[in-house]
């Protein structure tokens, strides 16, 4: 027997996990699945825009060496100059690595700084690879609530109350996924005192920053973390620029560089241990920040996805038994459902009924370490048309259904 390691005991990824399986089992029998599941824009014509294209492709010739371990400078810098627009001046291309998508820097800052039983303090619901790679760095994710009743904000009260003296750190999603809240000012502001009292690093989980709606602002982070309180910054190409596929993100570091030294050098170690990122796609990054052809356009009430969000936010709302939090930010709604009404007790079987029924593939709110099955998300990037049909087909799905 070749089993898996025991480390993986509590890593959960179910946003592709068996419900994904038997879409794909579905669409191999000849099935067409609605697949509003994952929030990667490009299959549902976002195209990238041209020029950060040609500029990679401009670049293959020269990207065919291993790069820098923290990424090419150019890419850095960059990164910097986008940070000090936004009023983050405290920030070194020293302390920015390039990677393969966030997702590889998420799990590469945890597995350089937690020891067996440090906890990290992550939110529920949450982007289930912060939980994962917290697990998977031999620490304990300890979930704080996000307020369902309260625009989906953090519940401050929780948070500080699960913070113990084995808490190394507070995971901030915003905007967030999966419930599109937008945090305001004070509330960063309340998380940052937080951490700055308990001595705690904020891992900012920034990509969805340019997808906001209606004018809400997002607010960086480490615009409120100072000197004094380590922040590291996470984002990247993959939503912003919708280019998902190229694996282009990065991690800047800023605050008490000297009082995390061991930690940068731990990071660095990691780093160089797998090389470099993708370099093509590094040089993507230059050409993504330096210019003005973002999502920006699109998020606008005129633009196509805050259209396709208005009128998904609508329909579900119209469905009996359904209801959703309006999302100022990202590519998701969270919806609830009346577990009373439908029986659910099991919201990775109702996905399974759904998509068997319906051929419309949606992810169980359980998925997202929420703990009560009572919770969906779906994707808004398809187009108004294809939303609209879901729903309906969701709603019809919806007035039959009774689990137990
Ligand atoms: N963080 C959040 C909140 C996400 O939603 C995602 C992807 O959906 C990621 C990180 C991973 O992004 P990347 O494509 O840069 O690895």
């Amino acid at each position: 027997m070749f089993r898996q390691s025991s480390k993986l005991a509590n890593v959960l990824y179910d946003i592709r996990g068996p419900v994904l399986e038997e879409a794909e089992a579905m669409e191999a029998a000849g099935h067409t699945i609605l697949k509003l599941n994952i929030g990667n824009p490009a299959p549902f014509g976002f195209a990238a825009p041209e020029t950060i294209v040609q500029d990679m492709v401009g670049h293959l010739p020269e990207a065919q060496g291993y790069s820098d371990s923290r990424g090419i400078l150019s890419g850095r810098r960059a990164v910097v100059q986008h940070y000090e627009s936004k009023g983050i001046t405290n920030l070194d291309a020293r302390e920015v690595f390039l990677g393969n998508g966030v997702s590889e820097l998420i799990t590469l800052s945890l597995q350089a700084l937690c020891n067996p039983g440090d906890e990290i303090l992550v939110p529920s619901p949450d982007y289930p690879l912060w939980t994962a790679s917290v697990a998977l760095s031999g620490g304990t994710p300890k979930h704080y609530a996000c307020d369902d009743e309260n625009g989906w904000l953090p519940d401050l009260e929780d948070l500080e109350a699960k913070i113990t003296e084995r808490t190394r750190g507070i995971v901030v999603i915003n905007p967030n996924n999966p419930t599109g809240a937008v945090y305001p000012r004070q509330t960063l502001a309340a998380i940052v005192d937080i951490a700055r009292r308990h001595n705690l690093i904020v891992f900012a989980d920034e990509i969805y920053e340019k997808i906001t709606y209606n004018g809400v602002e997002m607010i960086n982070m480490a615009t409120l973390t100072g000197d004094d309180v380590l922040c590291l910054t996470f984002s990247g190409l993959s939503k912003a620029y919708r280019i998902a596929g190229y694996r282009a993100g990065w991690l800047a570091i800023t605050g008490p560089l000297a009082e995390a030294k061991s930690y940068i050098e731990g990071i660095t170690l990691l780093a160089n241990m797998r090389m470099c990122a993708n370099v093509p796609a590094q040089h993507a990054i230059q050409a993504a920040l330096g210019g003005h052809q973002s999502i920006e356009d699109l998020v606008l009430p005129t633009g196509r996805l805050g259209e396709q969000m208005e009128v998904a936010h609508a329909g579900l709302n119209a469905i009996d038994g359904v209801s959703a939090q309006r999302a100022d930010g990202a590519l998701y709604l969270f919806a609830k459902l009346d577990v009373e009404k439908f029986g659910i007790t099991d919201d990775e079987q109702f996905a399974l009924d759904l998509l068997r029924e319906q051929k419309i593939l949606i992810s169980h709110g359980t998925a997202f370490n929420w703990s009560r099955p009572d919770h969906f998300r779906l994707v808004t990037l398809p187009s108004v048309d294809v939303l609209e049909q879901s729903i309906e087909r969701l709603g019809e799905f919806l007035s039959g259904y009774r689990q137990v």
